[in-house]
């Protein structure tokens, strides 16, 4: 089978030499104490990154600097940065395949070699020309100058140029088959490859790994090759190196058709299809549909071979891709020989085999003479297998001799060593960066939670807060309110007391206080004492006294309306204060009360307790006298002198003093001082309202 890993000359180097200018990319402080011109230098760079984005621009971005600062040049230009812009026209020129212009700029190139003994740019031209060689397989050729180009490069500081010359040299030296020095350039590329850091490391690194995994494949190293290509597939994925891409399926493809694992092998294939698709790679292309058709052919599906070749010829004969065009013819002369065309297929492999003997590696070549083989033994040509086969050992010996392999693995090893190293410090910053990204957040993470926490738990503090004010303030209001009711009212019958009475006065002072005539509606006073209360305690005891005077308060409350105060008055007395109570209405009032006293006897400890009251009753204002004249303290007198005169006049009565008949003035001492004799004196108008007939006339005594 026919297979190819390095394609065709045209699309690789396009494709790589893009690739490795990139990588040149190396330039900053070492190009800087050269002497360069500056924006020059500056706009080179700029060029090599348009080189991986975007060829066609890249092209006329170079052309133009070279117009520019050569070609119409009106001030030299440093040498170091003159020897850039003509190295790079002259490859932008080869890979345009204008050979002819590219040709004349070389020369040009060339001619500064007697202009300078300076390492760095003799190298770089000398670099130059080889890829020229390289580019167009004069192999010998380049193989011859690259002693010249090894001498010198040992002097060279520059990075970029150290590696653009390494790894030319790597490349050339791997197609010469002389896989140890080519790894030893590999390994002083990634030199000088560690002594920069910049965005680029990783795609530099990356490419020296497919250049050492080219060689592992020429020494059918398969896993190991395998290994690096499948990480380098994905870092090419991770990295954003498309461009990358189809190269490296195009070695994954190689590598696991090798092994034999022809789905891998046509997986690889289709994917690489599609890459190349993708960045518009149609050489490349046409190299996966040729490797399709040959793994076709391990499987000895010929007619899916076929049908793939036959389209992929077509293709290279548009294109005009001459390499694959050999190749194709090949694998088509292998498949008429497996269909029982023996002679015109021999002659079409033999006719290729010539050509791939002139224009490949000995790696590449060696399997051709293995399909060789097989096509004789199919065509029952024994001897010529034989031949063939014995031809194909001694070339595989020349490629892997044992020494080789040894120094070869030393190579691998030291060079593993630098690309570990390096990539651990990679790896490290990664890392590192990775580590203070998720420190940062988690201290974000770490203060948002400890900012939550403390908010929380402030509410949490402060809704505890909240229900021990609210709790100890409905505490308060209660306590308030009870020390109100206590401080108000009387314990045992739960009237107001004499307190309360104040208060209320003071209040009406300040805003209730009304001048009324003495027809008018009016505040009154009924001043209660309980008859012969102490016969009572005594004859029932004390317990039963406390009991007549919490039912007695009952039921004056009952008859009381909402606005009067029913006021414990002392031990057994209760004053009455009476809201609005008209002249005419005082009677009726007065007997209701000493009704609802003495009308029922009060039931205790199954007794019934006969009781009755005597009473005082004066409004307020009395008489239509102003009450800063006469206030309630004072009518409160009169009311006291008036039950008094219940007293002694009989009892379970009320006098009722409802009226002057004289000027207060004359009234106002005997009032209080002597209420019987202002009566007799005819000083007052009253009434006397007799309580109802007791039952039990002992209790009246
Ligand atoms: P009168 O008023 O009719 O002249 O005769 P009285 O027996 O009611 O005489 P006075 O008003 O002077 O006596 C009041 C008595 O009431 C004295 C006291 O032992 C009794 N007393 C006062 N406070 C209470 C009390 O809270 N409970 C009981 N059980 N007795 C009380
Ligand atoms: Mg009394
Ligand atoms: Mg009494």
């Amino acid at each position: 089978m026919f297979l190819l890993f390095v394609p065709n000359r045209f699309a690789f180097t396009r494709q790589m030499g893009a690739a490795i200018l990139l990588l040149n990319l190396l330039l900053s402080p070492a190009v800087a104490q050269l002497q360069t011109s500056e924006p020059l230098e500056q706009q080179l760079d700029q060029y090599l990154v348009t080189t991986f984005d975007d060829t066609a621009a890249a092209d006329i971005f170079i052309n133009s600097l070279f117009e520019r600062y050569y070609v119409n040049a009106t001030t030299d230009i440093a040498f170091a940065s003159k020897v850039r812009l003509l190295s790079y026209q002259a490859s932008a020129f080869l890979y345009q395949q204008q050979q002819q212009q590219a040709d004349n700029v070389l020369t040009e190139l060339l001619a500064l070699l007697d202009q300078s003994n300076d390492a760095d740019a003799l190298s770089e031209i000398y670099a130059t020309e080889i890829e020229f060689l390289v580019y167009q397989r004069e192999l010998t050729a380049a193989v011859l100058k690259a002693d010249r180009l090894e001498l010198i490069v040992k002097q060279a500081n520059t990075p970029r140029v150290r590696y653009y010359a390494h790894n030319l040299l790597g490349r050339l030296l791997r197609a010469d088959s002389q896989y140890e020095q080519a790894l030893q350039h590999f390994t002083d590329a990634l030199d000088a490859v560690i002594e920069t850091d910049d965005q680029f490391t990783l795609r530099r690194r990356s490419f020296l790994n497919y250049a050492i995994a080219q060689v592992y494949t020429d020494l059918k190293k398969w896993p190991e090759a395998k290994t690096l290509i499948d990480q380098l597939i994905v870092d090419a994925q991770k990295y954003q190196f498309q461009q990358f891409l189809p190269d490296l399926y195009l070695m994954q493809g190689f590598i696991t058709a090798e092994q034999q694992d022809f789905t891998a092998a046509i997986l690889s294939n289709t994917l690489g299809i599609a890459a190349a698709q993708a960045n518009n790679q149609p050489d490349i292309e046409l190299t996966f549909q040729n490797n399709l058709g040959s793994i076709y052919m391990e499987q000895e599906n010929y007619s899916a071979a076929k049908q793939t070749l036959r389209l992929a010829a077509t293709k290279a004969e548009q294109l005009n891709n001459n390499f694959i065009s050999h190749s194709i013819d090949f694998n088509l002369g292998y498949i008429a020989v497996m269909e029982g065309n023996y002679d015109d297929g021999l002659s079409a492999m033999l006719t290729e085999l010539d050509f791939f003997k002139n224009n490949d590696s000995k790696a590449q070549f060696e399997p051709t003479l293995g399909w060789l083989a097989r096509a004789y033994g199919k065509a029952g040509k024994f001897q010529l297998q034989a031949a063939t086969l014995q031809q194909q050992l001694t070339l595989r010996a020349e490629i892997l001799t044992s020494e080789r392999e040894q120094s070869v693995l030393e190579l691998q090893n030291r060079y593993d060593t630098k690309a570990k190293s390096q990539l651990i410090t990679i790896l490290e910053q990664e890392n590192n960066l990775k580590a203070q990204l998720l420190d940062n957040q988690k201290l974000q993470q770490q203060l948002t939670g400890l900012f939550a926490l403390v908010l929380i738990f402030a509410a949490i503090l402060l809704y505890q807060l909240y229900r021990k004010v609210r709790l100890s303030n409905r505490k308060l209001r209660e306590a308030n309110k009870q020390l109100e009711f206590q401080s108000l009212r009387d314990p045992l019958t739960g009237l107001f007391n004499r307190r309360a009475l104040q208060e209320h006065m003071q209040r009406r002072d300040k805003f209730g206080r009304r001048q009324t005539d003495a027809n008018e509606k009016a505040n009154a006073f009924l001043l209660l004492d309980i008859d012969f209360f102490k016969k009572i305690n005594d004859n029932n005891g004390h317990a039963a006294g406390d009991e007549v005077l919490k039912q007695l308060s009952d039921r004056l409350s009952k008859v009381c309306r909402e606005h009067d105060l029913v006021i414990r008055w002392g031990g057994e007395e209760f004053l009455l204060y009476l809201d609005n109570i008209a002249p005419e209405q005082v009677t009726g009032f007065c007997q209701r009360i000493l009704e609802v006293i003495a009308g029922e006897p009060v039931p205790c400890d199954n007794k019934l307790i006969t009781v009755s009251a005597s009473g005082g009753f004066i409004h307020l204002p009395f008489a239509g006298i102003d009450e800063a004249e006469l206030n309630w303290e004072r009518a409160l007198q009169i009311a006291d002198m008036a039950l008094y005169l219940s007293k002694v006049n009989g009892r379970n009565q009320v006098y009722a003093i409802t009226g002057l008949r004289c000027d207060y003035d004359a009234a106002r001492q005997p009032l209080t001082d002597d209420l019987q004799g202002a009566i007799r004196q005819n000083m007052v108008d009253y009434i006397t309202i007799k309580g109802p007939a007791l039952t039990n006339k002992n209790a009246a005594e």
